[in-house]
């Protein structure tokens, strides 16, 4: 979650150039931080904390200090606020948009692919928890690996500020213009390119949106080794550069084990293509990885392979009540031992959270966490 700070290293990506006022300082000094805070107001919406409270009822076990590690919500707070960056102005190195830019983009991508229309526009400068806004004027709908290419080197050579785009459900406003940068969309970039049945590795294109891709390979009698609650709306692009965990991380593992390739476009716009569909590759440096997490500041991811194993003959959901938290590890101990590589997820929720609308079975009312596993 707090990548959002960790975004300066390629010049084309002005989150990044407008963060890299000494980004560590932000989690060290209070007073740096609560200063820089104030001069992020105008970029953040009024409502942000009570959002972030919204979403995280873990906040209420740092309160509480129920996990009484010295886990306090101050650290928690000062690395939330930190991830908002430092002082942010827009740098003068940065070109504004002309007239000339868009024809060109017109050009390259044909007029329906260039996005102008006000509606449009303050949907897309808005974050999926209506935390951040941004004031871009333009949105650029790629339909293939070359158009990115040429969005990038034309921007490059512009010094146009650009943020790369998914389904935009992130929960730390990354693919949202802090100022006026290009939004580069991958939501036409969504075809499968192929699928081996035999090895499960599924190839395609960055803007196959999650859900979408999990009905393609139940087709098949397979799944994909991910799975979110955004799902309907989050792209495999989105989800690589994220390096997203979702539901079924304990069993299937990180992103960084099931990707088996990227093909992404750099800020110049080269492209590298790293689209491997070998398990075991053991040829030199292995620089998907690098995109796996990146959040768009090393380039643009835009395709993606990724191993699936086959679909499971059934899944069990069992809802347990412990009433303290040694006592949840002990379970999470003794479901690992009993059931192995099966267990797919383990989670639980607080008894604060039945305020969320989750209904406790009668006799567990008394417990103060809720596992599922
Ligand atoms: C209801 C809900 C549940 C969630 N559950 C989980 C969860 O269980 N586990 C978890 O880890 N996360 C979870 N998330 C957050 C998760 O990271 C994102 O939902 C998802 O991975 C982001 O995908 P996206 O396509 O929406 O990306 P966006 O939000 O559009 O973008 C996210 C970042 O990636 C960059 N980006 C997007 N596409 C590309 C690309 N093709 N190339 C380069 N950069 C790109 C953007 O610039 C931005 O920095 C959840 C979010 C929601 C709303």
């Amino acid at each position: 979650m707090i990548n959002r700070n960790s975004r300066n290293t390629l010049r084309f990506l002005t989150r990044f150039h407008h963060h890299q006022h000494n980004p560590s300082s932000q989690f060290t000094s209070k007073t740096v931080f609560d200063e820089n805070c104030k001069q992020l107001k105008r970029n953040v919406l009024p409502t942000e904390n009570k959002a972030f409270n919204f979403f995280n009822p873990l906040t209420n076990f740092f309160k509480n200090k129920q996990l009484g590690h010295g886990i306090s919500c101050g650290i928690l707070q000062k690395c939330y606020y930190g991830s908002m960056g430092g002082a942010v102005q827009r740098s003068s190195r940065f070109s504004e948009l002309n007239d000339d830019d868009v024809r060109y983009f017109e050009e390259i991508l044909g007029k329906k692919n260039v996005v102008q229309d006000e509606d449009k526009l303050s949907v897309a400068n808005i974050d999926w928890m209506h935390k951040y806004k941004g004031s871009s004027k333009l949105i650029l709908q790629p339909c293939n690996t070359d158009q990115v290419s040429q969005i990038l080197k034309y921007c490059n050579s512009r010094c146009l500020a650009v943020v790369p785009r998914g389904g935009n459900t992130g929960l730390v406003g990354g693919s949202v213009p802090v100022f006026d940068e290009v939004i580069v969309s991958l939501s036409s970039m969504n075809n499968i390119i192929s699928f081996d049945k035999v090895s499960g590795i599924l190839v395609c294109e960055a803007g196959c949106i999650l859900e979408n891709i999990m009905s393609f390979l139940d087709n098949e009698g397979f799944i994909m080794p991910l799975d979110l609650g955004a799902k309907g709306s989050c792209q495999i692009g989105g989800n690589v550069s994220t390096n997203a965990g979702g539901l079924r991380l304990v069993r299937y593992g990180s992103l960084h084990g099931n990707v088996l390739g990227v093909e992404a476009v750099l800020a110049n716009g080269t492209v590298l293509d790293m689209l491997k569909t070998l398990r075991k590759d053991n040829t030199g440096y292995d620089l998907k990885h690098l995109f796996i997490g990146s959040e768009g500041s090393l380039g643009i991811v835009t395709k993606v392979s990724i191993l699936t194993p086959p679909k499971l003959s059934s899944v069990n959901v069992a809802l347990l009540a412990c009433k303290d938290y040694s006592c949840c590890q002990k379970l999470l101990q003794e479901a690992k031992r009993k059931l192995g590589e099966i267990l797919s997820a383990f989670e639980f929720l607080d008894g604060q959270s039945n305020g969320f609308g989750y209904k406790s079975p009668g006799r567990c009312s008394e417990s103060t966490f809720y596992f599922t596993s």
